[in-house]
């Protein structure tokens, strides 16, 4: 477990849930559940050639989606008592990080 208090992760569940709940109305998604270990890398490039022919709005509905899927797995792991631990080198994540970005996966070293 991370090194929040339970009034802390509370929080910050809360606000998680809050703006899951404001970017599914954005997005219109409703109960679609999100492709888990989707290739979120090689998306990046193949998105690059393509950027050219999607239109914004497309590449804003991309933006909202991936982050309402990192919402989505803090939320996941929150309920596995597995929230706050770096996705990379497994240490704790800052408070501080996870408080200006609850759905933070990564801790400030492996960040930067
Ligand atoms: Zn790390």
């Amino acid at each position: 477990m991370s090194n929040l208090s339970e009034k802390e992760l509370q929080n910050l569940k809360e606000q998680l849930e809050k703006e899951a709940g404001e970017l599914e109305a954005q997005f219109g998604v409703v109960s679609k559940t999100p492709e888990m270990g989707s290739d979120v890398e090689s998306d990046f490039s193949e998105e690059a050639d393509e950027a050219e022919e999607l239109s914004n709005n497309l590449g804003m509905q991309d933006t909202l989606k991936s982050r309402l899927q990192d919402i989505e797995a803090a939320l996941d792991k929150m309920a596995q008592g597995k929230y706050g631990k770096c996705e990379k080198c497994g240490m704790d994540i800052e408070p501080e990080v996870l408080k200006a970005n609850p759905e933070s996966r990564l801790c400030k070293m492996c960040k930067a």
